[in-house]
């Protein structure tokens, strides 16, 4: 009745011995609240690693390793640009030190304390500390940084074969000596990631596994490196296990005897060789049944949007590495990826379209690739919220892979009513506008506004949204001739959101701008926002370039462009880009278009706004702001602007997608799965604030 328990051998076979139904978990403490981080730079590789064992001699929680070479790969991403805060100068490599306790006292004195090594060993050149958020901005930081590694442009990528190597923590200087000449001898740049404190290395040759010349590299790069870690006594899969890639080395790292031992563990367990074959014992090689044929001749694909940023549009769905990111649960932080939150389908993962565009790109043999309904059928859950662009590691931006795929199928297969509808929503709402009471009697009625649902393919639990006929050049005037104008000139952008539909929010722009002091000019112009998100790229570009031309005037003039809708502002800076409109002019109006949180968060650090010039009134006040924002700017800057106000207590709902994502929760057919990507987080936050709380 003792029993034995497998639990470690079934948790190491990956799958291999048996099919787990049921698990029940040994919990271990939660980890001390109080945490405090101290960041060791330094000048030199050998520096850091000649650091690493007397650190460890403190109880750290904590002991990471990142590189130049990462950390210069986290500069080009927008979500980790902002944890980069507290990087001092260009370090070789810095160390991240964590110690946590249950009590301030306890944590001052093991900060202290490694201060103190810190110090004694004198080899880094700057060591900041952190505290409380900025430790968790930092540990983000390093979680990225293998991925974005990944985030190459072109057909060389970081390759995953060596990336998991431990050796004991006295050995690692040596060993990382040893791997380094190594990877010169195959004229490998070496980059350093690690777990230092555990002896974890991580580190990917960059190669072109689409050429077998680098696939033969791939496979004599890991075997010596194999035969190092064996050298050492280490392991060759420290933390990510064996996969395919490292099982055929496993007979070498645990000697004939053991691994026949393993053979005949998987016989007894799964004698008709059914679970997970080809894994640890029996193992397929290493370089067969790749992702790309190789040597195969490269597809010429064209394309409406400029995608030279990744070498084409094919490189870009191609980014995708299948990490798996986009499959985390919308418990985890971050947006990514709402509709694969909502169905829990893989086919609805950022992965699952990335791979069936580079799929049908590569292998059809259509004139027109774009032409095949399964694409159709990947896409059409994806509700372009661009959380994949700025949180998937590989920056792959479905929601613009999307927009061409749209164009591209499209133009082979005719445009639908719903999508003409929704692309030129404008034009009938500036209709509509004209007669609003009419209009919006029509959209409130059961028979008319029902008839025109149904015709349209709406669903009709969703209201048709109102439409309004505001003179904001009128109401501009009021507000300057109620105001003194005592700061400087800036534009502030009606787009086709805020002319026609959420009006509120331009009167309330202009009102908080001209009696802050600013002088207004406003620019009205379509920003092509409902377009691209149909796909109708040609009128989209037709109005980012005239857009382009009168709003590089007034960016020429030094005028900041000051946006309320971030889809249509924030379209400057992101889709406008891709048009093949004169560079010069885009980078210019890209550089000074702001949302108008961000611009207003800058005036108040810059003590250009000031507490004394808002209500003392006591407010709490909800935020959830708009995925765009998420994705391309950031939430703080709303944060910082709300905040503002003496008595005002604010927070950030943790929130991704609300699901309406323009015109994809009025659609007939996702208005169940836009209800339930709101359902995830927003709506019940929402519904647990208190009736006087403001959501903003
Ligand atoms: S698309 Fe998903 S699987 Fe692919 S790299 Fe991005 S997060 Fe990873
Ligand atoms: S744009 Fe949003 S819904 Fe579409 S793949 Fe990316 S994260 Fe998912």
């Amino acid at each position: 009745d003792q029993g034995i328990n497998l639990c470690k051998l079934l948790s190491g076979s990956e799958g291999t011995l048996a099919f787990t139904t049921e698990i029940v978990l040994q919990l271990t403490q939660v980890p001390p609240k109080r945490s405090a981080m101290v960041v060791t730079h330094y000048k030199t590789l050998e520096d850091c690693l000649m650091d690493v064992a007397p650190l460890m001699a403190n109880s750290l929680h904590t002991c990471e390793m990142m590189d130049k070479v990462i950390l210069d790969c986290t500069k080009n991403n927008r979500t980790q640009l902002a944890n980069r805060f507290f990087v001092e100068g260009d370090p070789e490599a810095l160390l991240m030190l964590e110690v946590k306790s249950d009590t301030e006292e306890d944590l001052a004195r093991q900060l202290e304390k490694l201060l103190q090594t810190v110090k004694a060993s004198g080899l880094s050149y700057a060591s900041p500390i952190l505290k409380d958020g900025d430790v968790n901005k930092a540990i983000e930081l390093r979680k990225a940084g293998l991925g974005l590694l990944g985030n190459i442009v072109g057909d060389r990528k970081a390759v995953a074969c060596i990336e998991d190597t431990a050796v004991a923590l006295e050995d690692l200087k040596d060993f990382i000596g040893e791997f380094s000449e190594i990877m010169k001898g195959y004229g490998q740049d070496a980059v350093y990631y690690a777990h230092a404190g555990a002896g974890e290395l991580h580190l990917r040759p960059i190669l072109n596994l689409k050429k077998s010349a680098d696939v033969g590299l791939f496979r004599d790069i890991t075997t010596d490196v194999a035969r190092l870690t064996k050298k050492y006594n280490g392991s060759f899969s420290g933390e990510h296990g064996d996969g395919i890639v490292r099982a055929e080395f496993i007979p070498l790292m645990i000697g004939e005897k053991n691994y026949e031992l393993l053979k005949r563990i998987k016989s007894y367990f799964d004698p008709h060789n059914i679970f997970n074959p080809g894994k640890i014992v029996d193992a397929f090689p290493m370089d067969e049944s790749l992702r790309y044929e190789v040597d195969r001749e490269e597809p010429e694909i064209s394309t409406m949007m400029d995608f030279s940023d990744s070498e084409g549009i094919l490189k870009a769905a191609e980014k995708c590495n299948g990490s798996g990111d986009c499959r985390k649960t919308h418990q985890v932080s971050g947006a990514m990826c709402p509709s694969y939150h909502a169905t829990k389908n893989e086919k609805d993962t950022t992965r699952g379209r990335a791979n069936t565009l580079r799929e049908f790109l590569t292998s059809s043999e259509k004139p027109n690739k774009f032409n095949n309904k399964e694409l159709k059928e990947v896409f059409d859950l994806c509700l372009s919220c661009k959380a994949c662009s700025s949180e998937c590691p590989s920056n792959v931006d479905v929601a613009t892979l999307k927009a061409e795929f749209l164009y591209q199928y499209q133009e082979e297969n005719g445009y639908p009513l719903r999508g003409k509808l929704f692309a030129y929503n404008t034009k009938l709402n500036r209709l509509g506008s004209k007669m609003a009471g009419i209009t919006n009697a029509v959209y409130d009625s059961k028979i008319l506004g029902g008839l025109i649902k149904r015709s349209a393919g709406v669903a009709t639990e969703r209201n048709l949204p109102k439409v309004f006929k505001v003179d904001f050049d009128k109401e501009l005037q009021k507000a300057n001739n109620q105001s003194i104008k005592a700061k400087s000139k800036l534009v502030l952008y009606i787009d086709e959101f805020t002319n026609y539909l959420d009006v509120e929010l331009g009167r309330d722009a202009i009102e908080v701008l001209t009696r802050l002091g600013y002088e207004v000019e406003l620019f009205y112009g379509e920003s092509g926002r409902t377009y691209i998100s149909k796909g109708f790229l040609r009128q989209a570009k037709k109005l980012a370039a005239k857009n382009l031309e009168q709003l590089s005037v007034l960016t020429d003039k030094g005028l900041p462009i000051l946006g309320l809708e971030p889809s249509a502002i924030l379209s400057f800076r992101d889709e406008y880009k891709r048009f093949g409109l004169d560079k010069g002019k885009m980078d210019a109006v890209a550089a000074n278009s702001f949302l108008i949180e961000e611009f207003l968060a800058k005036e108040i650090q810059l003590g250009h706004i000031t507490a004394d010039q808002f209500t003392t009134e006591a407010k709490t006040v909800k935020i959830h702001t708009h995925c765009h924002q998420k994705s391309i700017s950031n939430q703080k800057v709303t944060f910082d602007v709300l905040n503002l106000p003496q008595n005002y207590s604010v927070s950030i709902i943790s929130s991704g997608c609300c699901g309406m994502a323009g015109s994809f929760g009025y659609e007939k057919e996702h208005y169940e799965v836009s209800m339930q990507v709101g359902e995830l987080k927003l709506f019940p936050a929402v519904r647990k604030a208190a009736s006087d709380v403001i959501i903003a």
